[in-house]
């Protein structure tokens, strides 16, 4: 744990250093769970958003962006549930006085039971070696089957009380669980009540005119007001997507978490209307769709895993999430639901406008039924940032701190580095800068040895050092030098467009 929480640090510290987060508001002491990205992080957040927007708009014929404002027709929260049951059920512990998600405190113990299931078991693989049957063992080894039923019996009551509304029974769940304030370890909690996680604003020049609004707290109310307009302008046929990508707000209780849980931050989401009774064939297709996209960075396969809802929300009929293995553990890293026909059918309740599609193949109008992709764009920098961080012992004793972006998302691609400032190489090194700057983000660095400019783009993230020597006046070479192998190979100036396409381009990454 100790460790972990080492990593985490590390991670938050690294990300400051290079350019990469900065609490808001820093000279006022920074603002609760809101965050600014730097220089680099801002390049960061908009690769993954492109890397995002071209594998769903544009490599989709049947899916098409969509810019929906944030200020939305109050109507709107009350028509998709949020207004009555957007909250988070929340506890005080009495002698912190930390505020903590009952839910959440929950999830945290059958968790907790979980991974001493799972070091059970590697502690088995471990003494039975090749012959160990994992499914065996998991079904036969009582102490095992012990934590398994108690995490299974957790998460089951806990989803019943809350479908229930029964708070009194969360309580109750969570004094007999003997779950403890993780800050004091005391025990004594107060009752659980429901906080609306929405933020009110108000819009209009005088308070007796002003309405109230609220920020909105996902995009996906944008796109199910606009499906009318989106379907009937680009005259889609169902099967077809909206995505749209944005700030969403929300007053969350508990924001600990570095930029994993913020009150300010963005979403990636995509709506799929699909024909009533087609929903659960489409929910598959977008949970592995979505999976491979993840996979595609080759952040480790072994970091993800679905989890399946058993509390689903009102809206929906089927939800799993991905989650991935953040420096605190696993967790939800984005959401994919069936959310059936529900917000569909509340705005036409709510608008008394028809929102339907006409199926020329069944002859028949019909509310369309929606699977729903949804992921933070910033827990998604953090999923990629933070496995990316590397501690690595180099042969020669020495070691090295290494940012091992995935090279399409990386803020910058190449630094091209003249190994004197002298002697005509720092115009060589502009000159291979001019070119390539239509393509790629790259930059100059002359200061220091050469060895420590590449320590310095490691720790940076960039994936390409361009060395320009004496030797590049004679035979127009330059050495490109890989951040992750730190091998060098002597590469014709003419050949850096092509070589550096091969290892950036995003089709080499998709397909
Ligand atoms: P959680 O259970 O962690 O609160 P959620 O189930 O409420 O998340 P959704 O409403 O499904 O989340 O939102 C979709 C995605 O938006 C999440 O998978 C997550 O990546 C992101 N997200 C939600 N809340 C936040 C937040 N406060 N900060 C950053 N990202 C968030």
């Amino acid at each position: 744990m100790a460790k972990q929480e080492d990593q985490f640090k590390k991670v938050i510290s690294h990300a400051k250093e290079y350019g990469y987060i900065f609490p808001s508001s820093e000279i006022y002491d920074g603002l609760s769970a809101v965050y600014d990205y730097g220089q680099n992080g801002a390049e960061l957040k908009k690769n993954i958003r492109e890397y995002w927007w071209k594998s769903m708009v544009q490599m989709n014929q049947n899916i098409v962006g969509l810019d929906s404002a944030i200020f939305m027709h109050p109507t709107t929260w009350k028509a998709s549930g949020h207004v009555d049951a957007f909250s988070d059920p929340l506890i005080d512990n009495k002698d912190s006085k930390k505020r903590y998600r009952a839910d959440v405190l929950v999830e945290d113990y059958a968790e907790k039971l979980n991974i001493k299931a799972e070091k059970e078991i590697a502690k088995a693989e471990k003494r039975f070696g090749d012959s160990f049957d994992r499914e065996q063992y998991e079904a036969t080894n009582p102490r095992v089957i012990g934590y398994r039923e108690k995490q299974k019996s957790a998460t089951a009551r806990l989803a019943k009380y809350l479908d229930a509304d029964d708070l009194t029974a969360v309580k109750a769940l969570i004094e007999e669980l003997e779950i403890a304030c993780p800050e004091s370890g005391s025990k004594n909690w107060t009752d659980v009540r429901q906080f609306n996680l929405m933020f009110g604003t108000k819009l209009g020049a005088s308070a007796e005119t002003a309405t109230d609004l609220f920020l909105r707290p996902e995009t996906a109310q944008g796109i199910f007001v606009n499906f009318l307009n989106v379907q009937k302008t680009g005259r889609m046929k169902i099967p077809f997507g909206i995505a749209q990508t944005g700030k969403a707000f929300r007053n969350e209780i508990v924001a600990r978490q570095f930029i994993f849980r913020m009150r300010e931050f963005e979403q990636m989401e995509m709506q799929f209307f699909v024909r009533p009774g087609e929903e659960m064939k489409w929910y598959e297709h977008w949970k592995e769709t979505r999976l491979m996209w993840h996979k595609s960075l080759g952040l480790g396969d072994e970091n993800y895993r679905f989890h399946d809802h058993e509390k689903l929300a009102h809206y929906a009929n089927a939800a799993a999430d991905i989650e991935f293995n953040f420096p605190f553990g696993f967790k939800e890293l984005e959401g994919i639901h069936s959310r059936t026909d529900f917000d569909l059918k509340a705005h036409e309740e709510f608008s008394g406008k028809k929102l339907q599609f006409f199926d020329p193949e069944l002859n028949e109008s019909y509310v369309p039924y929606v699977v729903e992709t949804s992921i933070g764009l910033d827990r998604m920098f953090l999923a990629v940032f933070s496995t990316a961080l590397q501690e690595e012992e180099l042969d020669n004793g020495s070691s090295r701190t290494v940012l091992k972006l995935p090279a399409v998302l990386a803020p910058v691609k190449a630094a091209v580095l003249p190994l004197v400032k002298k002697d005509g190489l720092p115009e060589i090194a502009h000159q291979i800068i001019d070119n390539l700057k239509f393509d790629y983000n790259v930059i100059y660095d002359e200061k220091d040895a050469v060895g420590r400019r590449y320590r310095r783009q490691d720790a940076a993230g960039t994936p390409f050092c361009i060395t320009v020597d004496h030797d590049t006046k004679e035979d127009g070479k330059v050495t490109v030098r890989d951040r992750d192998s730190m091998e060098q190979e002597r590469v014709d100036i003419d050949e850096l467009q092509t070589l550096l396409d091969k290892k950036i381009n995003f089709k080499h990454w998709m397909s």
